[in-house]
């Protein structure tokens, strides 16, 4: 039996997002192994590792980008399978934020922000735009609005990122290093949209080397090494005391 991780201390709140026994592999690369692991409503969960551990490849696997060969997961109580159906009601709960923007080039900023709502949620363009407004106000760009992507800092263009995935008022987010591809003068105010989120109650998942923002803000600490989860605690455990010697290496060489 693979231990299950889940946070006691969120018990009473709903599983947002339930992995079993997951394994993944790249051809015959092992990449993930035995994952399981729950994320509750509300929960922040942040996954620190060594480069090259399958944190990318977890969290791309939870919303379809890769594809796992065994194992489930469960999203909002829609299980991952190849029904396009479920895939689709699987996206549009789960919100996703890269490392390097992914904006759309040759779009306004507010066309960016807009597409997801009206062409995967068929809403009508004046009542995207009123939504794009909110959550481009909320990260503290709407005045950029009519501005393309290559116009903004990647800090602004990170937050575009951010109000883009908002605007599909998805359940979750997850975050893949989203301040890695910053200049330093840059990754505060993106922590501070994501710090801000957080405390508005959504649950998340950051992959990030942020370990200050994670003191902060995490409930919970994973820490992967090769495929595996190493260590999961809860976040002051992690920090003052990390159980495991990887995650005690690693923490050392970071922080
Ligand atoms: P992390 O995000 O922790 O740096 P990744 O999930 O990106 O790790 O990668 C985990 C491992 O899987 C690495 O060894 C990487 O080279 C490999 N990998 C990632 N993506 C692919 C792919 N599309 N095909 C083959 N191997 C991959
Ligand atoms: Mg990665």
């Amino acid at each position: 039996m693979t231990q299950i991780y889940t946070a006691a201390h969120l018990g009473d709140k709903p599983v947002i997002i339930d992995i079993n026994g997951l394994n993944k592999w790249y051809d015959q690369f092992h990449v993930l192994k035995d994952i399981s692991l729950q994320v509750r409503q509300g929960e922040r969960v942040v996954v620190c590792g060594p480069s090259g551990s399958g944190k990318s490849t977890l969290i791309r696997t939870i919303n379809r980008l890769e594809e796992h060969q065994e194992g489930t997961i469960e999203v909002n109580g829609t299980i991952l399978n190849n029904d396009v159906k479920h895939i689709e009601q699987i996206r549009r709960e789960v919100g996703m934020v890269f490392q390097q923007f992914n904006l759309f080039p040759h779009m306004t900023i507010l066309d960016n922000v807009i597409s997801g709502p009206v062409h995967v949620r068929n809403m009508a363009r004046k009542d995207a735009i009123d939504i794009a407004y909110t959550y481009l106000k909320r990260v503290g760009i709407a005045e950029q609005a009519n501005k393309f992507p290559g116009q903004l800092s990647g800090g602004q263009q990170q937050r575009v990122a951010i109000a883009r995935a908002l605007a599909m008022q998805p359940e979750v987010m997850l975050f893949d290093e989203p301040t890695s591809a910053l200049d330093p003068e840059m990754i505060k105010e993106v922590l501070d949209v994501m710090r801000e989120l957080a405390e508005q109650g959504m649950t998340m998942i950051c992959v990030t080397h942020e370990m200050g923002f994670a003191r902060e803000v995490a409930d919970t600490m994973v820490f992967m090494d090769r495929g595996q989860i190493v260590e999961y605690a809860p976040v002051k455990e992690f920090f003052a005391a990390p159980k495991e010697e990887r995650s005690r290496m690693f923490l050392e060489q970071i922080l």
